[in-house]
């Protein structure tokens, strides 16, 4: 079994101040496999300590140099490309095609985009007679989720060391292998002692004291809606900058000039990415009611053809659940569904005996049952029947989520419809993701925006030095 014992800090590896280990499981098999170091308070003060003493000098660091450090950390994450995608898929449970393409080389591209970004971002403006300056925040504290490891991490700690920013990182604790390949990359990258930590640990022991430490100017976190309310209470103390990034419960609103089949094929591929353990996964189709035999006829043959089972092995497009509790939380769901009333339009059962696998399913609902609701987060799709554009727009708003929404129809029906969806992003007839659009939600799925300019300038202060009016001109 593997032992993933250590924080690095300050530039090397170091123990933690904790003895005690969590095990984590192969969801493959449903075996432990790894154990990972719990982690303690202390782990996260010595790390605080080591980017507050190193946030001066490389605060001051040109842009050029900062720039090359995250290309040498991209250039060996590139090295390391297929190991990341091994690890992710056997560590998190996505399909290995999925674990390559999204999970690692979408990230390291992302470290590009970022250095373009950098490379033409205002940080200097004049507005009447004052300068304006963007300036790193000061101390980061990188709270990450297991579902997109890799990718979740590069979001935060590239354009926060871009903008001059030092950042003490905490992974999920659940993928540990990833986190320690990126640590191996960090390391080889030379970037100066201190500048990005990375603690390893449980949310309560590591992530708390963060949140809460006077020394922290900014939390940026990725997590669930849960985690996210209890982190912004703890950072209210101390007046900090955040940035909650959460959970979601996305609609698909396939409008009555839509192409049925393809909005139905899109959509089901939106919702089983990554085994439904997508925060931005389109879990709620909204179709006209005089359609749903359609529908259902066009599942059943989908569903037919979703191979489901191991997620090393490239021809499955749906893997296992990342956890045992992941797997009893999406089975309870499904359940209480049921009892509501909820009733399964297509199912495949056919998936392996061991490990934390789930039968994806497309569940028939009310938009008051709790499959309408509440966010899943694995390989199940409800189905809401709608009688008017003008009903389907309201039940694409009747959540306290807003991250995500697809919009099928003809071009204009789908614009209009698109702009009164109250989520964050909003994509029409399958158009393809943009890493250079924010990505963020309304209500409940969090505060401020990732990826692109917009979450550049998350990482950012404003400072505006009034200069005399004779001196302004
Ligand atoms: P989680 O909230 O359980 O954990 C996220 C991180 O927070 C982990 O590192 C965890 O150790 C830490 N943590 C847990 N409790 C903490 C506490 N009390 N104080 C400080 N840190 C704590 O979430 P998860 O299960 O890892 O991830 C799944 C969730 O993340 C889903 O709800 C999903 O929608 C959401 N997510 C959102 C986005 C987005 O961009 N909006 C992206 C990916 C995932």
């Amino acid at each position: 079994m593997k032992l993933f014992a250590g924080n690095y800090i300050d530039g090397q590896w170091l123990p933690s101040a904790s003895d005690e280990h969590i095990e984590v499981a192969d969801p493959n098999t449903g075996l432990a496999c790894s154990r990972v170091t719990s982690g303690h308070e202390n782990d996260a003060l010595k790390a605080i300590e080591a980017a507050s003493a190193a946030f001066p000098a490389w605060s001051k660091t040109p842009l050029q140099e900062r720039i090359a450090a995250i290309q040498r950390l991209a250039g060996h994450l590139g090295d390391m490309a297929d190991d990341l995608a091994h690890c992710i898929a056997g560590e998190v449970g996505t399909p290995l095609k999925i674990a390559r393409i999204v999970q690692t080389l979408a990230p390291i591209q992302n470290c590009s985009n970022f250095i373009e970004i950098a490379g033409t971002f205002p940080w200097q403006r004049k507005i009447k007679h004052s300068m304006v300056l963007r300036e790193p925040v000061g101390v980061v504290a990188c709270i990450t989720p297991w579902n997109f490891p890799l990718h979740q991490i590069v979001l935060k700690i590239v354009p926060a060391l871009l903008c001059g920013n030092t950042v003490v990182l905490k992974p999920s604790e659940l993928t540990p292998g990833t986190t320690r390949l990126f640590g191996e990359a960090l390391h080889k990258s030379g970037l100066p002692p201190g500048v990005l930590n990375i603690v390893n640990g449980l949310g309560q022991n590591v992530g708390m004291p963060l949140a809460q430490s006077r020394a922290v100017h900014m939390v940026s976190f990725t997590g669930s809606t849960r985690t996210g309310q209890a982190i912004m209470q703890a950072a209210s103390a101390t007046i900090k900058k955040i940035s909650l990034e959460l959970g979601g419960k996305s609609p698909s609103v396939i409008l009555p000039g839509a192409d049925l089949q393809r909005a139905v094929k899109a959509t089901l591929g939106g919702c089983m990415l990554n085994n439904g353990q997508t925060c931005n996964a389109l879990t709620r189709m909204l179709v006209p009611a005089n359609r749903l035999d359609e529908t259902e006829a066009l599942l059943k043959a989908e569903f037919h053809k979703l191979a489901v089972g191991s997620s090393l092995d490239a021809a499955h497009r749906v893997g296992p659940l990342i956890s045992a509790a992941q797997q009893q939380r999406v089975r309870d769901l499904v359940q209480s569904g049921l009892d509501q009333g909820a009733s399964i339009l297509a199912k495949n059962d056919a998936i392996p005996h061991d490990g934390f696998f789930v039968a994806p399913m497309a569940l028939s609902v009310q938009p008051d049952n709790v499959l309408a609701r509440e966010e899943v987060f694995g390989p199940v799709l409800s189905v809401i029947a709608y009688q008017s554009v003008q009903e389907a727009i309201m039940l694409a708003n009747d959540t306290e989520y807003g991250l995500a929404a697809a919009v099928w129809g003809e071009r204009e029906e789908a614009l209009d419809a698109a702009r009164l969806i109250r989520a964050g992003q909003v994509d029409i007839n399958g158009a393809p993701f943009n890493p250079f659009a924010p990505f963020g939600g309304y209500g409940q799925s969090g505060i401020g925006r990732e990826g692109g300019e917009v979450g550049f300038e998350e990482f950012l202060e404003y400072k505006a030095i009034q200069l005399p009016l004779d001196a302004a001109e």
